[in-house]
């Protein structure tokens, strides 16, 4: 619990609880559903039989390294836009984290790492061709089919639709100083870019 490595008393640093955000792989699905609790619980409130929107999960990178990526990444997200429906964007260029989660599903598959790649309620679609073809025959529509909608010009006020904010425990700086200890230290609760998930438009 103590990841500051100070044994109670003051704690200049600790997180206010909705801000906290772990990358640790035992720790993230909590985080994660404990959020899609609160949500589904809101939703439940409103709307008792709406079933849970299948999740639609697009691995991106940001870097313009290689033309081609960055074109097919470009043209995967227009196409997704074109059919209004809420994309859990994880851009891999601003955390290490995302590239071995992606890493890992392609590899689990037998498929080369490769960007875009495109999960749809779990299920992997793949990448910029996949995509293309299966938007040509129809099927991508029909694919889309359960996915929660969302107006494409949506923009998160918490992330300004960059869907990382600055740590709020180190400021950024992916240090922070235990007073109990009289050192600095590696903030834990922020990414290698001492960044975290935006939690208001993530999940
Ligand atoms: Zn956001
Ligand atoms: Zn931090």
């Amino acid at each position: 619990m103590d990841d500051c490595g100070g044994g109670g008393g003051k704690r200049p640093f600790q997180l206010a609880r909705s801000l906290t955000y772990h990358h640790h792989p035992g720790h993230r699905p909590a985080a994660a559903s404990r959020w899609r609790r609160q949500h589904q619980q809101h939703q439940l409130a409103d709307e008792p039989r709406a079933p849970r929107p299948q999740a639609v999960v697009l691995y991106t990178t940001s870097l313009r390294g290689v033309r081609r990526t960055f074109a097919d990444c470009a043209a995967v997200r227009a196409i997704l836009r074109g059919f209004r429906v809420a994309v859990d964007e994880r851009d891999v260029s601003m955390d290490a984290a995302l590239r071995r989660e992606v890493q890992a599903l392609l590899a689990a598959r037998g498929r080369a790492f490769a960007l875009p790649q495109l999960l749809i309620g779990g299920r992997l679609v793949g990448g910029a061709d996949e995509v293309r073809q299966l938007n040509e025959t129809g099927q991508l529509r029909r694919l889309l089919d359960g996915a929660a909608g969302q107006d494409p010009a949506f923009v998160c006020d918490a992330c300004g639709g960059v869907r990382f904010v600055p740590c709020a425990g180190c400021g950024g700086g992916r240090k922070v100083f235990v007073e109990e200890e009289g050192r600095v230290v590696r903030c834990v609760e922020c990414n290698e870019n001492g960044l975290v998930r935006c939690l208001n438009c993530c999940s």
